[in-house]
Parts: C-alpha cells; sequence; structure tokens
C-alpha cells in the first residue's frame, strides 16, 4: 500500500529508529510516548488489522508474538503491556497492524 504511513517505515522510505527487524516484522519506537518506553511492532506486509488475517498469517503472527517479548527485553524491559487495536471503534488510528510495547515503569492495572 503506497499511502501507508507504516509500510514506508517499514521500507525505510521514511526514517525511523528501526529497533528490531526480520524478514517479516520491524519495530520502532512510537513517536508519541504513552508510556517510558513505547514501541510498535508491525508485519512488513500491509495488513490493515486482526480483522484482515487469513490462516495464511498464522506463521507470522507466531512469529511476531514470539519476538514481542525478545523485543522488549532487548529494550531492558522486564516486564510490558501489549496493546493492538482493531478497528476506528477499537481506536485504531493508523491503519497498518501493530503491536504496541509499552512499559519503562510500572504501569497501572488494567
Ligand atoms: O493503535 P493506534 O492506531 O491508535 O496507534 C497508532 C500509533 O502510531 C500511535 O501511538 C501513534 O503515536 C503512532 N505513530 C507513530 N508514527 C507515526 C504515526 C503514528 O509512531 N508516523
Amino acid at each position: 500500500m503506497t499511502d501507508c504511513i507504516f509500510c514506508k517505515i517499514a521500507n525505510q522510505e521514511i526514517p525511523a529508529d528501526l529497533l528490531y527487524q526480520d524478514e517479516h516484522i520491524v519495530a520502532f519506537a512510537d513517536i508519541a510516548p504513552k508510556a517510558e518506553k513505547h514501541l510498535l511492532v508491525i508485519p512488513r506486509r500491509h495488513i490493515e488489522n486482526l480483522n484482515d488475517l487469513t490462516a495464511d498469517d498464522e506463521a507470522l503472527m507466531g512469529h511476531l508474538m514470539l519476538r514481542l517479548p525478545e523485543i522488549a527485553a532487548a529494550q531492558k524491559l522486564t516486564g510490558f503491556r501489549t496493546i493492538t487495536n482493531t478497528g476506528k471503534e477499537g481506536g485504531q488510528e493508523v491503519f497498518h497492524m501493530h503491536f504496541h510495547i509499552l512499559g519503562g515503569s510500572e504501569l497501572p492495572g488494567f
């Protein structure tokens, strides 16, 4: 998708400090952090949100989930919160699926 800001970040068409990247996913710092540490983890491929997933994405989603604690640990987060907003009613603002990783100080209960 040519007009997607997160596709452009994944393709390094616009600058972002990539904290982790591999063939399938990319992690970078959120531009407007809502916690002491706030990262976003996205698939390289444009997927709108959880509603857009198909059975073909099982391996990708397993890969992404297993990388989340590793990416958090690399940022020295021993505990963290993961959020993904799905759809406008779910609070999603950027329609390229992303997992927020929030941490850095003790978060209030949810
Ligand atoms: O889950 P939601 O779609 O609401 O979150 C989008 C997130 O993407 C926000 O936390 C926002 O700060 C972040 N963002 C970013 N870089 C951009 C545009 C948005 O980190 N260029």
